[in-house]
């Protein structure tokens, strides 16, 4: 078995760094939810400290009563910072209120088993409240979320052991001698502490970081996929299209005229023009396929198990769309077409940066014919100028 006076001191020293780690992040990044978790470590770290105390000095007071409520302010502390990630709003008043009876219960308790009972009782229910949580918590680091839930689960489960543990003998004298079982509950009470602590800051980050991946592939005035984003999710569904030898199609669109909009309008009203457009396109895709804006008026799209021909009818709807609405900003009524390329892969080691390249020559001739119209057929991967050359991007 573990030596205990061993996992006590690791764990002290762990929590006391993990604790002075969130407070250093808590100055730097003033974020509430870390300062809940540097007092989550803090008050485990005290609180061992208070019972080690046990072995050398006689005030129960101090070494139960308060040992107790620092094991207790712990997870009500992690709860409370893990709804400040969550970003719910709900309030922190029910755990404190928990605390400030938790307190006024063990007064009359702390010194005897049933205070032991009674806190095992209330931390149990914590981690278990903490547990569903992290389940709701909608976080992309989901391995880190999942090892997490692991941890308050089975932290909650071995409280509730411990508290059945200490309420066997009260119920019968044939069950009393549970020391050894006890003991390792609180080993093992010590490493679930410790670990939760480390796992946590690496929810956090994977979070954050999944957070501003997501950030840098979006565009941020139509909140679609941007040229980077794009070709990462568009690589990724032609790995998986490519395994399965199904169709892709790749569209490109560009407004027609819309510098005149710019110079007619004004700039806030040609932006307007591009959300609209960008909500058109979105209205005739399914949840298949991927739209992004790639260039300042220019949209790429992705269509995965599409045929040329069905491409085609995607990209004739929406420049339909588009031709027949009538967009209405402050006051002035604008009449928009655009214009589109359509490149099908008939080659399945085509990339999508090629097919987009196609689809632009594509583009090119719809705008040399006259714009307002689909072009699917011409030029191929290899010969021929783009709308992308031809603008000089
Ligand atoms: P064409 O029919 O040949 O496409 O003509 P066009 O006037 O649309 O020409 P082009 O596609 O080259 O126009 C690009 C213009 O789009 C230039 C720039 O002023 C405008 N633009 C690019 N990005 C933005 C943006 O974010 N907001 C606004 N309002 N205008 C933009
Ligand atoms: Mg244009
Ligand atoms: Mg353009």
């Amino acid at each position: 078995m573990l030596h205990l006076p061993t996992v006590i001191g690791i764990s002290l020293l762990l929590n006391l760094l993990i604790c002075c780690f969130f407070l250093s992040v808590y100055c730097y990044k003033n974020q509430r939810c870390y300062l809940y978790f540097s007092v989550a470590c803090g008050t485990f770290a005290s609180a061992e400290v208070l019972a080690c105390l046990r072995l050398f000095i006689d005030q129960p007071f101090i070494t139960h009563y308060f040992a107790d409520l620092f094991i207790i302010a712990s997870p009500v502390s992690a709860i409370i910072g893990l709804q400040k990630v969550s970003s719910t709003s709900k309030s922190s008043t029910p755990y404190f209120t928990t605390l400030a009876i938790s307190a006024i219960l063990l007064l009359p308790l702390y010194d005897i088993t049933g205070g032991q009972l009674l806190t095992s009782i209330i931390i149990a229910s914590l981690f278990l409240h903490a547990a569903s949580i992290v389940h709701k918590m909608n976080t992309n680091a989901r391995l880190q979320q999942k090892i997490l839930l692991y941890c308050f689960s089975i932290h909650s489960v071995i409280m509730f052991a411990q508290a059945v543990l200490i309420a066997l003998p009260f119920l019968s004298a044939s069950f009393n001698n549970f020391s050894q079982s006890l003991h390792v509950i609180l080993i093992n009470h010590l490493i679930l502490a410790t670990a939760t602590a480390i796992i946590l800051p690496f929810v956090l980050f994977a979070d954050l970081e999944a957070k501003l991946q997501r950030l840098v592939n979006r565009d941020s005035l139509t909140s679609l996929l941007n040229r980077r984003g794009f070709f990462i999710n568009g690589e990724k569904i032609s790995r998986q299209v490519t395994s399965a030898h199904q169709d892709l199609s790749v569209v490109m669109i560009d407004i027609d005229f819309f510098k005149k909009v710019n110079d007619q309008y004004g700039h806030s009203t040609g932006d307007m023009a591009i959300k609209w457009i960008a909500q058109h396109i979105l209205h005739n895709l399914t949840s298949n396929d991927i739209a992004a804006r790639i260039g300042g008026e220019e949209f790429a799209i992705l269509l995965p198990e599409q045929s040329l021909s069905q491409a085609q009818y995607t990209a004739q709807k929406i420049c339909s769309a588009i031709r027949e609405n009538t967009l209405k900003y402050k006051g002035h009524s604008l009449k928009l077409s655009v214009s589109a390329g359509v490149s099908c892969r008939d080659n399945q080691s085509h990339s999508i940066r090629a097919l987009l390249e196609l689809a632009d020559k594509r583009l090119y001739v719809a705008k040399s014919q006259g714009r307002d119209q689909v072009v699917s057929a011409g030029p191929s991967i290899t010969n021929s100028k783009s709308h992308f050359a031809a603008s000089a991007r």
